[in-house]
């Protein structure tokens, strides 16, 4: 795989450039990223700030998430596409919702967690790591 690799939000007012490679992909199950993927699961790779690029307006959205941490969220300030969440008080660890990115072959997760609230249609990969709720 080659870097940079480009991503953007739906309009394409958000555009970002990945210019390494994700530290991890995680798959989570937990109700909460149903709602925001309207799927059963959302991809996050986790890369640090110096990693990527973003450009345009966005908006930022704040909720406490269950470890008692703030989960901040930007989204496309136009489209509303989600495009990442940090913890303020990290905010050198960049979440990526990478969708947007042009070639998602590197978005193999390596973990699933919050299983604990997956889909029942939905079957695990073999050799992935599985954690019930946050590792
Ligand atoms: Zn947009
Ligand atoms: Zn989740």
């Amino acid at each position: 795989m080659t870097y940079p690799i480009e991503g953007s939000c739906q309009c394409g007012g958000v555009v970002y450039q990945l210019l390494a490679e994700p530290q991890i992909i995680l798959a989570c199950h937990c109700k909460e990223c149903q709602k925001l993927s309207t799927s059963a699961f959302s991809l996050t790779a986790f890369v640090d700030a110096d990693d990527v690029v973003f450009h345009g307006e966005m908006t930022e959205w704040r909720r406490v998430a269950e470890s008692g941490n703030i989960s901040a969220a930007k989204s496309c300030a136009t489209c509303g596409n989600r495009i990442y969440h940090y913890n303020p008080d990290e905010p050198r660890q960049i979440k990526l919702k990478p969708a947007g990115l042009s070639d998602t072959r590197i978005l193999q997760p390596t973990a699933h967690i919050w299983v604990s609230e997956k889909q029942d249609w939905y079957t695990l990969p073999a050799g992935v790591k599985v954690f019930e709720k946050q590792p």
